[in-house]
């Protein structure tokens, strides 16, 4: 039964609760990661997953707290390996090909951190202790840029992208949404409510979706633009005619006691399907 870990429910906001945003699924055997927000990589091992077990990674759009961790991820995936695992597939919107060489390309950020375990005899005796095979080959990425539209097949799911709207022109958002035998589950990123993203959450078993914090609250600050709040989250989910929302996202007021269950409450009346208030480290079944 495919299931999905919440690595990180929070936002920008570090809380002791939740920070940032990332995702992991168990689907038809294999594992994927929606993204990469603070502290991902050791979430997911805090989630009982490994670095290694992971073979692709999706991208919704690239502020921090969705992809602060991607470089801790990258060299933590390519160190704990011993030159066996698959090459790691990411996808995003615009800048993930940019970003990723960035990091792991010659004169990027870390190239000096994997050219010295490539290089010296303490890092080979570490690798090959581990089961590796020298010479250590340097860490290799795909990565691509990508747009609304399908998105990756194998054999057991597919995903496909929609547009999110959120930070535009800035930035470019995506919402994601996995198909497989063992049902569907769409993860909108960072969006105010909009058709695009109903459109392709039509009907799914799980949809994960921003909640920013208390619909009047977000209204009255002038925070509703570009975000999901309690009425949004609930509105797009009873419009798309999904099974179960999982509400992420959650902005520090919102996650407070009071706030909460009475943004619970107003989910309830506008959305007549199951209800997760998502917790980091948390796992759920399809
Ligand atoms: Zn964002």
């Amino acid at each position: 039964m495919a299931r999905v870990h919440i690595l990180g429910a929070g936002t920008p906001t570090p809380t002791p609760e939740r920070f940032g945003s990332a995702f992991a699924v168990d689907i038809g055997g294999e594992q994927l990661m929606f993204d990469c927000g603070p502290a991902a990589t050791w979430k997911l091992v805090k989630a009982g997953l490994k670095p290694t077990d992971i073979d692709y990674l999706f991208f919704t759009h690239h502020h921090f707290d969705h992809d602060v961790d991607y470089p801790c991820f990258l060299l933590c995936r390519w160190d704990q390996s011993v030159g066996r695992e698959h090459e790691l597939q990411v996808y995003g919107p615009t800048l993930t090909e940019t970003i990723t060489r960035r990091i792991l390309g010659e004169g990027g950020a870390f190239e000096h951190d994997w050219k010295a375990r490539v290089g010296h005899p303490l890092s080979q005796r570490v690798y090959v202790n581990r089961g590796g095979t020298l010479p250590r080959k340097p860490p290799s990425v795909r990565a691509r840029d990508v747009g609304p539209g399908p998105v990756h097949a194998s054999r057991e799911w597919r995903v496909s992208a929609a547009p999110a709207e959120h930070v535009q022109p800035y930035l470019d958002s995506l919402a994601y949404r996995i198909d497989g035998a063992e049902g569907s589950i769409v993860f909108t990123g960072d969006t105010q409510p909009c058709d695009s993203v109903v459109e392709l959450a039509r009907g799914a078993d799980m949809m994960l979706c921003m909640c920013w914090g208390d619909e009047d609250r977000i209204r009255a600050i002038g925070e509703a633009e570009g975000t999901c709040g309690t009425h949004g989250a609930a509105r797009m989910a009873q419009e798309a005619g999904v099974k179960k929302l999982v509400l992420v996202h959650i902005g520090p007021e919102l996650a407070r006691h009071g706030p909460m269950e009475k943004g619970i409450g107003d989910v309830r009346r506008l959305y007549d399907g199951e209800i997760v208030f998502a917790d980091e480290l948390m796992s759920i079944r399809l």
